[in-house]
């Protein structure tokens, strides 16, 4: 190493340099090898519209960390990355700035739209990498894939034919979820709920047929009115018992409709009379498809209204023709009465416009038979999440699985290898048939429809590494080891990907699914742009630097709780960076200079050879050690920033470092293998700092990622040593208390008297007295024996059975002593006045809850102040 290490710590030169020089060296490439376990994770493949975001720092930075500790730790380790083409949201993004050139999609054409898409991907799909770089993370580059580059696109290609051949994908006219702003159909998962939304409840009479009594229906929607085929009861709802199997008078395009009787209606709700529009509700088409209603369309997939409506309201917005619709039942007398009532709306996940479900004929996967060996392997253990509650939500989701509408009428995706002769015959072919396949006609139409986003990224775990080639990658990293996502994928991808895996490769893709914890602002709150409370990672990296921003994320999530995120513990970070920086090169390779000329460790000297300090210190670092492995094998990220914070900070630091400064005989091969154990444990989250100052210390080996990581025996256990100094800290903490009542300057060292001392601490205390010296400023330690006189004006604390003294000049008791009466006698009528006023009914309900609440705190604070003053008068 021959650039000198820098006297202060500034993260970014560090961290551009290290960055530039593993992505060179290749530090992240792996290839499979299989006389290493291996440990594998698959990115979560990001948009190629997307940027960094808090999540990306509780999701991603976890992979990073885990991929580099194993490799540390002997495994054939990792990470593969990729992006997602993102279709609805790549065609969002480029149809707005298409909209500020004036165009929409549509002026461009499918061939057009689809060639600036990639140019859009060439222009600004990098960004997120680049930002993933910032960060610190090193997933294997070289191995970088995309869900539209030729293998991923032939494999989907694949998947698709032989789901077909195999009766698993078909055509059929089914109710969808349109998004009329996307203009194209979404699946099930990417419908979001809105569950909160105010509306109307109407309640509209529709007229008896032939001596029928009439029925009040209520609804929320009375513009589908048009389309009802029939009005539904409860078969035991004894209000409308006479009602079943007689006509009532639709009061929309009149016409008599059945009532019929069905056990899916809520007798509780509205009514209990439901109106049956299978063409425009989910529930109602699964009703209707039990009584062989038929399925009228009243809404066009430009959410205006078409087909069989009354002639004013042809061509109308879906929303208008509500409006109008209630008009027109209130004149005609027939509606009832008008309810607010709370709705839960359907959106679409890309652009939040309300979801309209229609009849349309459309591409689905049959998903009961992919859905039960999934069930079947997390019901027996094969695959597990962890936190494990997770499990649940992913098994009533495949119970309850609906097939899959896969296709979709946005441009940029994969096109279905699907053609259409003129006659309407469907051939379904990887490549471009030469003829119909039902009766060889040579003139064929490919679907113009592409496939869902997801259908590409649930092949993802076998399809990035060349499948269906058998590859070595395939071979070797099939199935992965784990897999970290967000929770809100879990049906839309995780679900799935353990679906296509355990179809086209009998195997679940990872045995081991970590569901990462949601970032939250302070309050708790979720963060979003109308709150104005998002962070962005990367003015966290500008701050901070990428090493302080991972620990600062990381040290808060703890075992997959939601994190209230604190930018406060990025700042801790950045000062815990500089105090391991001055630990290394403020004391370790200033006070020794073999230490920065060694180029091997300095070889440890025989334990009979250790201090009792060396001795605590290497027994520290071996449970420190300890500690960081559970923690990692339960993803307890917090427990490990912590173990190695708490090492660095309270034992190697206030404690080793300082009795280090003896420069004793064996304080310089201790040093070097607890500050280079430390920065091993600390690389994996640290990378940047602890590459930096690893370089600077005699190490074996090139690189810290490629170094092994530690063991306990890297350190020693020694309960002895730690019991020993376990006693001397409680005497240390003790005299440090009592020379900080006059503020002893850490120059005055004071010798100290003790009576009742047991012998073995007595004889402890003499042993070590250097220690005593060096963390007490005591140079001496006087036991007093019987007959002993006391020192005349001593300071006095307990500690178990023994007294322990330090004499101080009278002058200064009698100044501290009249300044403590002063303090006790100013908080005792503070308090005093306080609880007067707390006991006041007229301040405590007239008062805003927040000043009566300052005032309780204020109170709780002079109690102790009280407790604390009285404490230090009795010890004078
Ligand atoms: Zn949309
Ligand atoms: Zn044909």
């Amino acid at each position: 190493m021959t650039r000198p290490l820098a006297d202060k710590y500034d993260p970014k030169p560090i961290e551009s340099f290290w960055y530039q020089t593993w992505e060179a060296e290749g530090a992240f490439h792996v290839e499979p090898d299989p006389s290493k376990p291996p440990f594998v994770i698959p990115m979560p493949p990001p948009n190629i519209t997307g940027r960094a975001h808090m999540g990306h720092g509780s999701t991603y930075t976890p992979m990073d960390i885990l991929t580099r500790q194993h490799r540390m730790r002997g495994f054939n380790a990792v990470w593969l990355p990729g992006q997602d083409h993102a279709a609805i949201a790549t065609q969002n993004v480029l149809e707005k700035e298409l909209a500020r050139e004036g165009l929409t999609r549509h002026d461009l054409g499918p061939e057009k739209f689809r060639k600036r898409s990639w140019e859009w991907r060439e222009q600004y799909g990098h960004i997120i990498y680049e930002q993933f770089r910032a960060l610190g993370f090193g997933p294997d580059w070289q191995r970088d894939r995309f869900t539209m580059d030729a293998g991923m696109s032939a494999a989907v290609i694949k998947v698709f034919v032989d789901l077909y051949r195999e009766g698993l994908i078909y055509r059929g006219l089914r109710l969808i979820n349109w998004c009329p702003h996307c203009e194209s159909t979404l699946s099930d998962s990417e419908v979001e709920r809105d569950d909160e939304v105010d509306a109307q409840l109407y309640f509209v009479r529709y007229q008896g047929v032939d001596g029928a009594p009439d029925v009040v229906v209520s609804t929320t929607r009375p513009e589908t009115i048009f389309a009802d085929v029939a009005v539904a009861v409860h078969p035991d709802d004894e209000r409308y018992r006479a009602l079943q199997g007689k006509q009532v008078m639709r009061p929309l395009s009149r016409a008599p409709i059945p009532v019929i009787a069905d056990s899916a209606v809520e007798r509780e709700f509205g009514t209990g009379a439901l109106k049956i529009t299978p063409g425009h509700d989910q529930i109602d088409y699964e009703i209707g498809e039990r009584h062989d209603l038929p399925k009228l369309s009243v809404i066009g997939f430009d959410a205006k209204m078409t087909g069989e409506v009354e002639a004013e309201f042809a061509g109308i917005d879906r929303f208008a023709a509500r409006t109008l619709a209630v008009q027109r039942l209130q004149e005609r007398g027939l509606l009832e009465k008008t309810e607010p009532h709370r709705i839960a709306q359907g959106i679409c996940y890309r652009c939040d416009t309300i979801v309209e479900p229609l009849l349309s004929l459309q591409w689905f996967v049959e998903m009961a038979p992919l859905a039960a060996p999934a069930l079947a392997a997390s019901r027996e253990g094969r695959l597990r999440f962890t936190p494990a509650r997770y499990r649940r939500d992913y098994e009533a989701w495949l119970e309850k699985i609906r097939d899959w509408c896969i296709s979709r009428q946005i441009w940029w995706g994969h096109r279905l290898p699907v053609w259409y002769c003129a006659d309407g015959h469907v051939t379904v072919s990887a490549a471009t048939p030469p003829g119909c396949e039902t009766c060889g006609a040579g003139q064929l139409t490919q679907d113009p429809d592409t496939l869902d986003t997801w259908f590409s990224s649930a092949l993802w775990p076998f399809a990035i590494l060349g499948w269906p080639q058998r590859t070595a990658e395939l071979a070797a990293w099939y199935p992965a080891q784990l897999l970290i996502t967000a929770r809100e994928i879990i049906f839309l991808w995780v679900a799935r990907m353990v679906m296509m895996g355990l179809h086209f490769m009998g195997k679940e893709p990872y045995p081991e699914v970590l569901i990462t914890p949601l970032i939250l602002d302070e309050m708790g709150r979720k963060m979003s742009k109308s709150l104005g409370n998002s962070l962005d990672p990367m003015d966290l990296v500008r701050d901070f630097g990428a090493d302080a921003t991972r620990f600062g994320i990381v040290s808060q999530m703890h075992e997959a709780q939601d994190v209230r995120f604190s930018i406060s513990r990025c700042d801790d970070a950045r000062k815990f960076c500089n105090k391991i920086w001055q630990a290394v090169g403020g004391f370790a390779l200033r006070a020794f200079p073999e230490l920065a000329s060694a180029r091997t460790p300095l070889p440890l000297p025989p334990v009979e050879r250790w201090t009792l300090a060396d001795r605590w210190i290497m027994d520290a670092l071996a449970q420190t050690i300890v500690r960081i492995d559970a923690a990692v094998a339960r993803y307890d990220f917090s427990e490990w920033s912590q173990a190695v914070y708490t090492f660095t900070w309270n034992q190697l630091c206030d404690i080793y470092i300082e009795l280090a400064k003896d420069k004793g005989p064996t304080r310089a091969p201790i040093l070097n293998r607890v500050l280079a154990s430390l920065l091993q444990l600390l690389h994996p989250i640290m990378p940047f700092v602890s590459e930096e100052l690893w370089q600077h210390l005699p190490h074996e080996g090139e690189r810290i990622g490629a170094s092994r990581w530690p063991t306990a025996e890297s350190g020693r256990m020694d309960e002895e040593a730690r019991a020993a100094m376990a006693q001397i800290m409680e005497f240390v903490e003790t005299v440090r208390a009592l020379r900080a009542v006059p503020k002893l300057p850490r120059h005055d060292k004071r010798p100290v008297t003790v009576a009742g001392a047991e012998p073995a601490l007595l004889e402890l205390l003499e042993r070590e007295r250097t220690i005593i010296e060096e963390l007490a400023r005591t140079p001496q330690v006087h036991a007093l024996r019987n007959g002993d006189g006391r020192p005349a004006h001593a300071l006095s604390r307990r500690l178990g059975s023994m007294e322990v003294l330090l004499p101080v000049d009278a002058a200064f008791i009698e100044r501290e002593r009249a300044a403590l009466r002063t303090e006790v006698e100013k908080t005792r009528s503070e308090i005093a006045a306080l609880e007067r006023k707390l006991a006041s009914k007229g301040f405590v309900e007239k008062a805003p809850a927040a000043v009566v609440d300052k005032e309780r705190a204020r109170l709780e604070e002079c109690r102790s102040l009280l407790t604390l003053s009285t404490e230090r008068l009795n010890s004078l």
